[in-house]
């Protein structure tokens, strides 16, 4: 007892550091699956895209959305989700490590909660875990830029995977042969193979796989028939998930209401 009374509160809270976020800023957190590639195999995903995994993905994120309200929108592809905090927002006082372990931690859970809804056929074989970081943006322009930047890397990424899983599936080639087949070729040369090889369209492959997925709240005010008031207003939200271009400003200027 006389060592415990020794320890002095303030001294040993005196190395804990300030990690608050900068005031006023649009907050992004992203978080990424750890080893999916790995983990993507172990369990069986369709390649280049399980769509019930993406399903997934997309069901853990608008949990998150009603979870942590000053959330305002979600863009999200692959393993990877990014969670856009309200510009005032005060939670947790803006502090960058809990708003961060929060998210990921409710995130995980809800992954290995809802998996069984998913995939009722297939066995959760380990506990996945995702890596979250935090960066704040200035300016909406910024914002919406970086929006873009994830949306482009979408694109991209499927452009090549789908190419790649054509070779290996159809055409027989190795994992290797086709990545070498593939070095140095630009889009306009992918979308060529696709059709002159495999005749697919790339512009007619799903839309969620082109463009990824987001969610956001949306108001209804729906005119709720009542019995002795006739109908009374009903200001109700809720989650919607869409896919559909983010980086051209039309989505923005038809729901101005997301950064207000
Ligand atoms: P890290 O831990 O560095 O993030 P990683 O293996 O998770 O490594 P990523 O760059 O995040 O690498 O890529 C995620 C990988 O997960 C993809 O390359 C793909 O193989 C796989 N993957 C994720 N979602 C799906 C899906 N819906 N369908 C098929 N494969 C998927
Ligand atoms: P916060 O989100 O701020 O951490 P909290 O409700 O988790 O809020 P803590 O100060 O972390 O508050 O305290 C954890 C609380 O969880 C305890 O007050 C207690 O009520 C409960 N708790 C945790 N572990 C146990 C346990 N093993 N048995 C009974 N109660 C527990
Ligand atoms: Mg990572
Ligand atoms: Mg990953
Ligand atoms: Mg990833
Ligand atoms: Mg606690």
């Amino acid at each position: 007892t006389e060592d415990v009374e020794k320890i002095k509160p303030e001294f040993v809270r005196s190395f804990q550091f300030e990690n608050k976020l900068m005031p006023s800023t649009w907050i992004v957190i992203r978080i990424d699956g750890c080893h999916f590639h790995r983990f993507s195999e172990v369990h069986e995903f369709e390649k280049p895209n399980d769509k019930q995994a993406l399903n997934l993905m997309n069901s853990c994120a608008v949990a998150v959305l009603e979870e942590i309200q000053d959330i305002i929108f979600t863009y999200g592809v692959s393993d990877e989700y990014s969670f856009v905090l309200k510009k005032d927002s005060q939670f947790y006082q803006r502090r960058a490590s809990e708003i961060v372990s929060v998210t990921v931690s409710f995130f995980s859970s809800m992954y290995v909660m809802k998996w069984k809804e998913f995939f009722p056929q297939k066995e959760l074989k380990y506990p996945p875990s995702f890596d979250g970081r935090v960066v704040c943006y200035p300016s909406s322009k910024i914002l919406l830029d970086y929006l873009a930047w994830r949306q482009v890397d979408c694109h991209i990424n499927n452009q090549y995977n789908t190419c790649f899983w054509m070779l290996v599936k159809k055409k027989g080639k190795s994992k290797s042969e086709a990545q070498h087949y593939l070095k140095g070729t630009q889009a306009q040369e992918k979308n060529e193979l696709l059709i002159k090889e495999f005749g697919i369209d790339y512009n007619e492959l799903e839309i969620m796989f082109r463009q990824g997925s987001l969610a956001f709240w949306q108001k209804e005010d729906k005119n709720m028939p009542h019995e002795s008031k006739g109908s009374v207003q009903n200001s109700h939200k809720k989650v919607i998930v869409e896919h559909c271009d983010i980086i051209k400003p039309n989505f923005w200027e038809a729901h101005p209401s997301i950064l207000d």
